[in-house]
């Protein structure tokens, strides 16, 4: 695995702050749910979130920064220990799911827990639209998920017969091994190998489950998205995903928003702008005009001497801020339309104008640019 700084492009001498922003920055670039699931965005996912996984943590970054990664395989199982995908997205989900704080954080959970292994979490996107974001949305998500057995009581063992103590870990559900490495002689713990860490084996496992104590099934799940939500924004639905093996609590369902454009708007947090070409005439003469706004239309009043590159504001028909409030505005954006073709009576009238009209100033100074303007309305930088 490449080196864990280079893997978050940061410095070796990078604070806290500044790896977390950047864990942020790559572990979004390469979520394999938008990189449609790709396997290797899901393995660059999945090392990203290791080495933040090891950087965040003081004690565990000076033990990389001496020894790099053999040195951490001390405390586990080895090198290589398993990091699966469901591990990383916790780890993301806890620093960063939910909605700031308002929302459905992962929190200080053990990440392994004693007893059943507990179900893995699921994933489903769900589509909204800019009205779903301006008023938050309910919706009824079908997931596939394991269910408890209802046969076996999600024991695993076929009605009428019992589970048995597993002789190699004497019901324990623990292997100690015994290992040499640089650090010297160690004792590690793994989950025992014939009980999967059980304590218990399965001689007559339930024909409906084979054992496993869970089965196939369908769930509808009530979601409700919040006003004001982006693509970036997941809900994190708690113990609804699937049921672990042989009675083991359910893992999480993690619903990704996907909050689909509009070709009409750029948005920028809770502003949209919106592009309106107008002609010369009603730029110089003013004028009111339809715009298009999120739901409907709206109209706005263009003032005598509008230049090109103007902004003109409409308050309230942005979209709100998450966990609501006041909506934000859209922004119009004026471009003066210059006409490329021209009738006989246009070209005799612009004649005519051009033989009156005052020459153009070296530049216009009591306004601003279009540029400075946007960057302005959008806060700056
Ligand atoms: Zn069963
Ligand atoms: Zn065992």
């Amino acid at each position: 695995m490449a080196d864990y700084y280079e893997l978050l492009g940061v410095a070796r001498s990078a604070s806290a702050e500044e790896i977390k922003k950047a864990y942020r920055k790559v572990a979004l670039e390469h979520h394999p749910d938008r990189n449609d699931g790709s396997k290797e965005s899901e393995e660059r996912f999945k090392q990203v979130t290791r080495a933040y996984e090891v950087l965040r943590d003081p004690d565990q970054r000076s033990v990389y920064d001496r020894y790099g990664e053999a040195g951490l395989a001390r405390g586990g199982g080895g090198a290589g220990q398993a990091y699966d995908f469901n591990d990383a997205l916790e780890v993301f989900m806890r620093d960063f799911g939910g909605f700031g704080g308002l929302g459905d954080m992962f929190g200080a959970r053990a990440r392994r827990s004693q007893g059943p292994a507990r179900g893995q979490s699921l994933r489903v996107r769900l589509a909204l639209t800019l009205a779903d974001v301006i008023h938050g949305a309910k919706r009824t998500v079908k997931v596939q998920v394991l269910d408890p057995c209802d046969r076996c009581a999600s024991t695993g063992a076929e009605p009428g017969t019992k589970a048995n103590t597993c002789s190699t870990c004497n019901g324990t559900g623990e292997e100690r091994l015994v290992q040499r490495s640089v650090f010297g002689q160690m004792v590690s713990v793994q989950p025992c190998r014939t009980c999967r860490g059980q304590g218990h084996v399965i001689d007559t496992p339930c024909r409906r489950c084979h054992g496993e104590g869970r089965a196939r099934g369908e769930s509808e799940v009530e979601v409700e998205v919040p006003a004001g939500v982006s693509s970036e924004n997941f809900i994190t639905m708690r113990g609804r995903g699937n049921a672990g093996p042989r009675g083991g609590p359910r893992g999480d369902l993690v619903v990704m928003l996907d909050v689909a454009e509009d070709p009409r708007f750029v948005r920028d947090g809770p502003q949209l702008l919106l592009e309106l070409p107008i002609t010369i005439g009603q730029a110089v003469l003013g004028d009111e005009v339809e715009v298009p706004t999120v739901e409907s239309t709206t109209k706005v009043r263009i003032p005598a001497g509008t230049q090109s590159g103007e902004l003109l504001r409409i308050r309230e028909q942005g979209l709100p801020d998450l966990g609501g409030g006041r909506r934000g505005e859209l922004l119009v954006r004026v471009t003066v339309w210059v006409p490329e073709r021209l009738s006989a009576e246009q070209e005799r009238l612009y004649r005519s104008i051009r033989a009156v009209e005052d020459t153009a100033p070296e530049r216009i100074v009591d306004r601003k640019g279009f540029w400075s303007r946007v960057k302005e309305a959008f806060g700056g930088g």
